[in-house]
C-alpha cells in the first residue's frame, strides 16, 4: 500500500571528498540516477565541497545538503556556518543533530534552534536521532529517541512538515556494518513518527533509517511501512553503490 510519501535517499559523505573529487562523483552519479525515478536523492558533502557539488549537479534532480547548520544568521561563531551561507553555496538542505555532531557537543536545544533556523532560511532539514548500544541494551531506546524527537521539534510548527525529515540512526549501526533488522528499524521509525505527531502531520512526515545501509539491505529496510528512505554514510561514497540504494528505493 502506498503511503503517498515520496522516498528520500541521502548520502552523508562525512569528512570525505575534496571539491575536485566531488565533481567527479556528482557527474558519475547524475549519469546513474534517472531524473524520472520516483525518489528524492541528495548528497551531503563537506562544507568545502558544497559549491562544487551544487554546480556539478545543476540541472539534475539530485539535491545537495550540508552536514550541519548554525542557528545564528551571522556573528561571533568561529568555525560555524549559517543557513544563508549554505544557500549561497548552493545547498538545498542540511543535516542537523547527526550523532557525530551530538558526540562533539551539539545539544538538544541547539538541534531545535538549528532545525528552526534551517527551515526559516528555506532549507530542507534532516534531523537525526538515535540511541547508543548501552541505551538500547538497558531498555532505554524508546525513551531516548522520544526525548530527542520531542526536543528537536520543539520549535517546529505544522506548516513546516514539507521542509522537515527525521532520520532514525541508531549509533550502534553507524559505520559499524551492523544494521538494524527491518523489524527494529520499523519499530523505531514508527515511534519517531508517533512522537513527531505532536508537532506535524505524521502521515506527511518522512522518516528515514540510517546505519550501515548498503545495496544489499536497502530494499528490505525501505520496504518497512514507516521507513520512507535511507540516510547512507559509507555506502554513499561510491556512485555505483549509492545509485543502487537509490534504485532500491525506487
Ligand atoms: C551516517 O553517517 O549517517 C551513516 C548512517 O553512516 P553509515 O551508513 O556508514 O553507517
Amino acid at each position: 500500500m502506498s503511503t503517498g510519501r515520496r522516498p528520500l535517499v541521502a548520502g552523508n559523505w562525512k569528512m570525505h571528498k575534496t571539491a575536485a573529487e566531488s565533481r567527479g562523483f556528482c557527474t558519475a552519479l547524475a549519469e546513474l540516477v534517472h531524473a524520472t525515478a520516483p525518489v528524492d536523492v541528495a548528497v551531503c558533502p563537506p562544507f568545502t565541497a558544497l559549491q562544487a557539488s551544487a554546480r556539478a549537479l545543476a540541472g539534475t534532480s539530485i539535491a545537495v545538503y550540508a552536514q550541519n547548520v548554525h542557528e545564528a544568521a551571522s556573528g561571533a561563531h568561529t568555525g560555524e556556518i549559517s543557513a544563508g551561507m549554505l544557500i549561497e553555496a548552493g545547498a538545498d538542505g542540511a543535516l542537523v543533530g547527526h550523532s557525530e555532531r551530538r558526540a562533539a557537543g551539539d545539544t538538544d536545544a541547539q538541534v531545535a534552534a538549528r532545525v528552526r533556523a534551517g527551515i526559516d532560511a528555506g532549507l530542507l532539514v534532516v534531523m537525526c536521532c538515535g540511541e547508543s548500544l548501552d541505551t538500547r541494551r538497558a531498555g532505554g531506546a524508546e525513551e531516548w529517541v522520544t526525548r530527542q524527537v520531542r526536543e528537536g521539534l520543539s520549535r517546529v510548527t505544522a506548516a513546516d512538515v514539507d521542509r522537515l525529515v527525521i532520520a532514525y540512526e541508531p549509533i550502534w549501526a553507524i559505520g559499524t556494518g551492523e544494521t538494524a533488522t527491518p523489524d527494529q528499524a520499523q519499530e523505531a521509525c514508527a515511534i519517531v513518527r508517533a512522537v513527531a505527531a505532536d508537532a506535524v502531520d505524521p502521515a506527511r512526515l518522512r522518516v528515514l533509517y540510517g546505519g550501515s545501509v548498503n545495496p544489499g539491505n536497502a530494499a528490505e529496510l525501505m520496504a518497512c511501512p514507516d521507513v520512507d528512505g535511507a540516510l547512507a554514510g559509507g555506502a554513499s561514497l561510491d556512485p555505483e553503490s549509492f545509485a543502487a540504494i537509490v534504485a532500491a528505493a525506487a
